[in-house]
């Protein structure tokens, strides 16, 4: 499930693909990726260029000339794909945006759980103003200030956007398990050396995936032909990578994850 990592990969193959560039026709067919906003103007995207691409936790926002733009979510399966021209037909493809050059950028999104908005710039800006902070490059500072006087655990804190834009399930897992945090511990509990060891293991978590993630493609983790990347993530019932304890779950939030009940101790632990 795309998270603030692979995200950032859409948004720099999408700026390679398409910065500069004028798209010269959009094509899409009725699908909840549209939210029951009209196709028209997506298709009226047609003609602009494509001025930058910018990205807010896991949400683009595509600049176009004349002040449009277009907010893009991969929801739970949604990828973008370079298709050179007279490419067979994608499966799953839900939007087409159409170069010069006969290639074919496509919005590709077998569960639909994805999104896309059009509308003025300026809007769909305001529209993303309740994320906070982005995730990416965040200091300790301002995670402690983010995660001051909140009852709620670690673990749905840092995946509320409202909170910190960016982390989902696995990135909050893999980051709790590199601090050495319980993911039920409350936000507001952890002392200032827990909060800098979160700081710096978000960080870590993220920039680690950015750096595996290159070329034109991505598969994600439960897609076919990737094992697994993540130390804990996905691993319920293994051996912890660090000591070799058996990883156990728990449900936080609605969402299960593993964590390793001797390196991430209930109880606060001073270092
Ligand atoms: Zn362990």
């Amino acid at each position: 499930m795309p998270e603030l990592p692979e995200v950032e990969f859409a948004r720099q193959c999408l700026s390679r693909w398409l910065v500069g560039r004028k798209i010269t026709g959009v094509e899409c067919s009725p699908s909840r990726v549209l939210r029951g906003r009209s196709e028209r103007k997506l298709r009226d995207l047609a003609g602009r260029v494509v001025r930058k691409i910018d990205r807010r936790g896991k949400w683009l926002l595509w600049h176009f000339a004349g002040g449009r733009g277009l907010a893009s979510h991969l929801g739970m399966t949604g990828k973008f794909e370079l298709v050179p021209p007279g490419a067979p037909p994608v499966r799953w493809s839900r939007a087409r945006f159409l170069r010069a050059d006969g290639a074919i950028v496509h919005f590709i999104d077998p569960r639909r759980f994805g999104e896309l908005r059009v509308g003025a710039l300026d809007d769909l800006r305001a529209g993303l103003s309740e994320l906070g902070p982005d995730a990416l490059g965040l200091g300790r500072r301002r995670l402690a200030a983010l995660l001051a006087d909140r009852t709620g655990t670690i673990k749905t804190v840092l995946m509320d956007q409202n909170v910190l834009a960016g982390l989902g399930n696995i990135y909050s897992t893999e980051a709790l398990f590199t601090a050495g945090i319980h993911p039920a511990r409350r936000a507001g509990t952890l002392h200032p050396a827990e909060i800098a060891r979160l700081g710096s293991a978000i960080d870590e978590s993220l920039r680690r995936m950015l750096a595996m993630n290159s070329g034109d493609k991505i598969v994600y983790v439960g897609e076919s032909k990737r094992t697994n990347p993540f130390l804990v993530y996905g691993r319920v019932g293994t051996p912890c990578p660090r000591c070799e304890a058996t990883l156990a779950k728990i449900t936080l939030g609605g969402r299960t994850c593993s964590f390793c009940p001797s390196c991430q101790p209930r109880a606060r632990k001073e270092r």
